[in-house]
């Protein structure tokens, strides 16, 4: 099955005939990937960012395996579930203000669509018209639906070849210095009459190039979405549950966070511990009174079949008990310290235009590279590194061991160097 299936299955971003095959993978465990000709590589980018706990823990097994024998799925279609109930109420208690109004979905990048249509039908239920457009970033990344796409930067090959089918939102600079916070803050006011909401990825601009700002950055956006009443949405499905070194980037200053917060908040990815698809699109009391209305029609316009699985949200409820249960933000704390010691030497390879590390993201960014190349001299060092653009990246699982993280910080040192 194998040689005649790996045609069958249409892969995505990469052109099946000219890149190199998929390694077959017989299993997973911890922060390794098991091939099928029994090798391991250590796993620098835990599945795009999601197994923050490794892979498999028995914790999350368990709790699916307990799920399963009662209940696979039910729709939320005028039903709700333990699990689900279990799972919006926790992440309300750890989310800063009043973020507590759970949407549940299946992908992170339909939370971020949930978002905006959110943001839409807030402003229609508040007896506004016109509001449809977004801000959003250069560098930033929402996802591949046709509505987040929209939201990307402009640069992103996607973004060009689907123009056509891409309705126009506003695309600016984050505002970094004095000069961009002018800018924005005069297309916020020029425009208010059609822009529903800003949307940003908090402190990390990640699939679009792991792009870092300050928290001062977000406070900015604050400030300037209510000046111009507008809504303030974080799409934290890459930063959130502690990828960044606090629980969300939207946390208060104390826990490690920025200290701001939105109306609006996507989750995904780590929601469910890597493991099962989940995402969620949380929404502060204010956006969710608007909705909360006799009117047929004021009932928030989207339903995914398979929102809420029941075995997607155990597995979310077992990931927050580890978070619970074990240190995982220190752990993250651990791993930036390594990082930053170990990929300290890159700066001085050639080619090499910036080395950063923040949490549990760690960077190094060429002027120019060789992706397929790269990679496949990744596989001969025994690890599993991804770059993409222009950046070598890790983003490691959190309970990754000092000794398998040291073996991914050399790999990046020895394939970066000249031979
Ligand atoms: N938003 C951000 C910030 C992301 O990093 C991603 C995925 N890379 C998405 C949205 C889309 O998530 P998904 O791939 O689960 O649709």
């Amino acid at each position: 099955w194998w040689t005649r299936g790996r045609d069958r299955v249409w892969l995505p971003y990469a052109q099946m005939k000219t890149a190199a095959p998929p390694l077959p993978v017989a299993a997973t465990r911890g922060s390794r990937i098991v091939l099928a000709d029994g090798r391991e590589l250590v796993d620098g980018v835990a599945s795009w960012w999601t197994a923050c706990h490794g892979y498999n823990h028995p914790h999350i097994r368990m709790a699916v395996a307990r799920q399963l024998e009662t209940m696979p799925h039910v729709m939320l279609g005028g039903l709700l579930h333990e699990p689900a109930a279990q799972l919006a109420t926790r992440l309300a208690a750890l989310l800063p203000g009043d973020l507590g109004r759970v949407f549940f979905s299946d992908s992170g990048s339909v939370a971020v669509e949930v978002a905006m249509k959110m943001a839409v039908q807030f402003w229609i239920n508040s007896g506004v018209r016109g509001r449809t457009r977004f801000v959003a970033f250069r560098g930033g990344y929402h996802g591949d639906t046709t509505a987040t796409m929209a939201v990307c930067d402009p640069d992103d090959g996607m973004h060009r070849l689907f123009k056509g089918l891409l309705p126009e939102h506003l695309i600016t600079d984050l505002p970094r210095d004095a000069a961009t916070t002018a800018a924005l803050d005069r297309l916020l006011g020029e425009r208010a009459d059609e822009i529903a909401g800003i949307i940003v990825e908090p402190l990390v601009q990640g699939a679009g190039g792991m792009l870092f700002h300050d928290a001062a950055v977000l406070t900015r956006l604050r400030a300037l979405a209510d000046r111009h009443g507008t809504l303030l949405i974080f799409d934290e499905v890459f930063t959130g549950f502690g990828r960044t070194g606090a629980m969300f980037s939207c946390a208060p200053v104390e826990q490690g966070g920025a200290g701001v917060v939105p109306d609006i908040v996507t989750l995904g990815k780590a929601l469910s511990g890597g493991t099962l698809p989940l995402a969620a699109t949380v929404a502060s009391e204010r956006v969710f009174k608007a909705f909360w209305s006799d009117d047929a029609m004021a009932a928030l316009m989207h339903g995914p079949t398979f929102m809420g699985n029941p075995l997607a949200c155990a597995a979310a409820n077992a990931s927050l008990d580890l978070f619970e249960r074990e240190p995982r933000l220190a752990q993250v704390k651990a791993i930036a310290a390594q990082m930053t010691d170990q990929l300290a030497p890159c700066r001085d390879l050639p080619g090499v235009v910036d080395v950063r590390v923040r949490g549990a993201i760690g960077v190094v960014e060429l002027d120019t590279i060789d992706v397929p190349a790269l990679k496949a001299r990744f596989v001969d060092e025994g690890v599993y590194v991804r770059p993409f653009g222009r950046i070598v990246y890790l983003t490691p699982a959190f309970t990754i061991g000092e000794a398998d993280l040291s073996r991914l910080t050399g790999a990046i040192v020895k394939v970066l160097s000249p031979r």
